[in-house]
């Protein structure tokens, strides 16, 4: 193991000696734009999920990196933030939300289940167990049962969506999405919306 160089963490925003968190967090805005956080699957396959919602939604994605004259790279143009887990399942996406609201001011969350997804292969047991057999661990609490895996699609998505708009660290201004999202044909299918009240 190598140890890191004294100098790194001069390298954070908040060591530098003028740091001013609000000022920070005003700039991190301007300087991204980023609006629409997509909770998908990290299964190779799912990878043109951002592409697809990103037209589906009028937004830039990837976009372009933007540099400083000194070459430094300080910011995008892209409005799509990703949030990659197991099955896309909102569980593991909360805190994100909640950081993506504070940095960069979001307007749209959509959550996208796709269809031979990995996590439709097992079941809440099957996984409990087989941990239990194989690591000697009890995972049966750690995490609530819904979010585990998939067995229906337009539950899943329900359920993820709710879970988002009961979370006290999602602004209410926000509009929620379910979608479905064929991997054979790449097509998306709205499931479900929850619009914030106005
Ligand atoms: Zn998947």
């Amino acid at each position: 193991m190598n140890a890191l160089p004294e100098t790194i963490n001069a390298k954070a925003f908040s060591a530098q000696p003028d740091y001013d968190e609000a000022a920070t967090r005003r700039a991190f805005a301007k300087l991204m734009p980023l609006r629409t956080i997509i909770i998908y699957c990290y299964d190779p396959r799912a990878a043109d999920i951002p592409a697809a919602v990103a037209k589906e939604f009028g937004d830039t994605y990837p976009g372009q990196i933007l540099t400083d004259e000194a070459g430094n790279e300080i910011g995008t143009d892209a409005t799509v933030l990703n949030v990659v887990v197991a099955g896309g399942r909102a569980v593991d996406a909360l805190r994100s939300i909640t950081v993506a609201q504070h940095l960069f001011g979001i307007k749209n969350i959509v959550v996208v289940h796709h269809t031979h997804c990995g996590a439709t292969s097992y079941t809440a047991d099957g996984i409990i167990d087989a941990f239990a057999q194989e690591h000697g661990a009890d995972i049966s609490t750690i995490y609530p049962r819904e979010s585990v895996c998939i067995s229906d699609f337009g539950a899943s998505l329900k359920h993820d969506t709710a879970l988002i708009r009961r979370s006290a660290g999602t602004p209410p201004s926000v509009d929620i999405f379910g979608y479905l999202y064929d991997i054979d044909t790449g097509e998306l299918t709205r499931v479900t919306e929850d619009r914030a009240a106005t």
